[in-house]
């Protein structure tokens, strides 16, 4: 059985960055990865969603230039980045640096004094598996930035970060991103979910009471992997922008049950059945933690599988085992989680049966011949921010 830990791995990063810059850095910036409770697919749909922050991040260490020069390295990736700022856009740097350059062109533009730095990248979050490594970078990098410039991440500028890494990922990597990755990887809180509702932009802090109520929250990475930047995210978004023209809402957030029900096309129909009842199990789950009604929240995590199995089609049958085998073996809960078409599973877990419920995955993915799962302990925790290293 394998389990992810969420060590912190400042030291090791500060002595790379020594190491590949020749100077000390100034700025440890972080963000977190994320595991989404419930409400997929629905943030671009005005909907709501309820994701934690994982302990898992993505580091930086960073320091300003006087020469406006621009360099980018990651520990987990060959093929850094090297230039000015005025490179930085779209049409710029592509692969994993659009993500970090991206996002110091969008602050600029946003009318942020960038300097000239050095920036390098350590992350325990995994990659590509649905918990939202991108966000975790692009936010950790903004962070590093508002370090730099000694402003916390922090009301208006927790704001503009935010949109710097939505910008980054739709416009530079060209992702078309719904927005909720980044949110959280900024405004999470520990031992808290976030309520966030994308028709207005608010958000609200969810106590999950975990310790007291003997659970965890456990994440499995089926190691099969996505890419947002495939076809399957963006043709979800277009059906559902299509059903929302046919029904004459600006979102399928303002669609009823019935006028869903009424859709013609039967690909459309399944589309936005599944936004508008994922919508109503966001708000029957937040109901179900505020009760602790176990049987309630078991409910809202079998239908939410069941939908974005059927009628969302963006399941897999690792995920379907990963999820089949958990509650077989007494998690409370547990459906995929992220954008899906692989990635991860959560579950809701008593406390003293963690293990057990792993190794029943693991034992089920062997007898399917998949490939060996990892698993994440999902402690809720605390969203972006930077710390000096000088002075
Ligand atoms: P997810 O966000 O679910 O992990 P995405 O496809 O949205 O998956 O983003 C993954 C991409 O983000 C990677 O392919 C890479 O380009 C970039 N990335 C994430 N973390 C790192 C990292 N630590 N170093 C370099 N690139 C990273
Ligand atoms: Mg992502």
């Amino acid at each position: 059985m394998r389990i992810l830990e969420p060590e912190d791995r400042s030291g090791l990063l500060v002595g790379a960055f020594e190491h590949l810059t020749g100077a000390r850095p100034t700025v440890l910036a972080h963000a977190p990865g994320r595991v989404n409770l419930m409400g997929e697919h629905t943030d671009y749909n005005a909907g709501l969603v309820l994701p934690v922050a994982l302990p898992h991040r993505t580091r930086v260490a960073v320091r300003a230039r006087e020469d406006g020069r621009v360099t980018v390295q990651s520990l987990q990736r060959d093929g850094g980045f090297a230039g000015t700022l005025a490179d930085c856009g779209p049409g710029g740097p592509d692969g994993w640096t659009g993500y970090a350059a991206g996002v110091l062109w969008a602050l600029a533009r946003a009318g942020v004094p960038v300097p000239g730095l050095d920036l390098v990248v350590d992350s325990t979050v995994p990659v590509g598996a649905g918990l939202s490594s991108s966000a975790a970078l692009e936010c950790a990098v903004g962070a590093a930035v508002l370090g730099l410039l000694d402003r916390p991440v922090r009301g208006t500028d927790a704001d503009l970060l935010i949109e710097a890494a939505v910008a980054a990922e739709r416009e530079v990597v060209g992702a078309p991103t719904g927005g909720m990755d980044q949110s959280v990887a900024v405004h999470a809180s520990a031992g808290h979910a976030l309520l966030i509702d994308f028709a207005d932009d608010t958000h609200r802090r969810v106590p999950l009471h975990l310790q007291e109520r003997g659970l965890t929250l456990l994440v499995t990475d089926t190691r099969v992997s996505h890419a947002l930047v495939d076809g399957g995210y963006g043709e979800r978004r277009r059906d559902c922008e299509e059903a929302a023209r046919l029904l004459r809402v600006p979102a399928l957030r303002g669609a009823t049950r019935t006028a869903v029900d009424g859709l013609q096309e039967e690909r459309l129909r399944r589309r936005a059945r599944h936004v508008v009842t994922e919508i109503d199990r966001v708000r029957e789950s937040v109901a179900a933690l505020a009760a602790d009604d176990r049987q309630a929240l078991a409910r809202a995590n079998a239908d939410s599988h069941a939908s974005m199995r059927d009628d969302f089609e963006i399941s897999c049958p690792e995920l379907d085992a990963a999820v089949d085998a958990a509650v077989g073996a007494g998690a409370l809960g547990a459906r995929m989680t992220g954008g899906g078409l692989g990635g991860s599973s959560v579950a809701w877990v008593r406390t003293d049966r963690v293990a057990e419920v792993a190794q029943a995955v693991d034992r089920r993915f062997e007898r399917e011949e998949f490939a060996a799962p990892q698993h994440l302990v999902a402690t809720p925790y605390g969203g972006a921010g930077w710390v000096r290293l000088d002075g």
